[in-house]
């Protein structure tokens, strides 16, 4: 729900609707779907169940952050669909055109759009099919998911097209739960963001999974976040590897490379 997080690499969350379906081993022990169990209770996860939609008051909490981050001269990040995927076939497309109105309604906030479906981002957001009430905002950031090199492979080079045909400000990837080594090349995201799964049934990450991403984004330079080394009840969003602490963010400017991974 809207609210500000205790995700430090990010500033805000928020939920345009809440629900989803499983289509990685990334979502095995899907946090959102624990928490309807627990605390929300009316979203249901899987194909043909219906999304919720969040109340108009949540709706109104970026607007609110807009003219906080005018008055402070900031210029946060909000992570969006903490409990959903944006780019889910399940959701009506006219939510996601009205999140699109919001998000260009507060161009002072980066919206970070994290997806397991970076697949369907470009048919998505293609204007000449769809209208224009689906050009991707300017003020997005567009990540994916991915939890092992076989996502890596098969999901790199579709988050690259969308870099290069839709322009987002940056491109991340989010690298948790980390479920094995990753070995990046030139078309690595512009953030790399590392954890490891926490909670009761957390798949442990071996730290040198975590060491390998981290050598690999520094000699591809892009910038380098670890989050948590996670298991059960352990290091919960410290950034710390090897004593030292990784939260670097991505300045929240255009791309101008174009020769990305030529
Ligand atoms: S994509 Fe995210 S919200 Fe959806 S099932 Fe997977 S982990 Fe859960």
């Amino acid at each position: 729900m809207g609210e500000t997080t205790a995700i430090e690499w990010t500033d805000h969350t928020f939920n345009p609707w809440i629900g989803c379906t499983k289509i990685s081993p990334a979502c095995d022990n899907c946090y959102a779907e624990n928490l309807m169990d627990t605390r929300y209770g009316r979203a249901r996860w899987g194909a043909g169940e219906d999304r919720a939609r969040t109340a108009p008051s949540n709706w109104s909490q970026p607007r609110k952050w807009d003219r906080q981050a005018v008055k402070a001269g900031t210029r946060p990040f909000v992570f969006c669909a903490s409990l959903a995927d944006v780019f889910d076939n399940e959701v009506d497309e006219r939510w996601r055109a009205d999140l699109f109105a919001l998000i260009r309604e507060t161009p002072n906030l980066v919206w970070l759009l994290l997806t397991k479906r970076i697949g369907n981002v470009l048919r998505m957001t293609d204007v000449e099919a769809r209208g224009s009430d689906f050009h991707l905002p300017d003020n997005v950031a567009i990540g994916a998911t991915m939890a092992n090199q076989a996502e890596y492979d098969r999901d790199r080079m579709k988050l690259h097209q969308v870099r290069e045909k839709r322009r987002p400000l940056f491109t991340f990837g989010s690298f948790e739960p980390l479920l094995g080594p990753i070995i990046l090349d030139s078309y690595a995201p512009d953030w790399i963001i590392v954890g490891g799964e926490s909670g009761q049934s957390a798949r442990p990450m071996d730290l040198d999974w975590a060491r390998l991403m981290r050598q690999s984004a520094n000699s591809y330079g892009r910038v380098f976040n670890f989050k948590q080394a996670g298991g059960r009840g352990g290091d919960k969003g410290g950034h710390e590897l090897d004593g030292e602490k990784y939260f670097d963010r991505p300045l929240a400017t255009r791309p101008t490379d174009t020769g990305r991974g030529s």
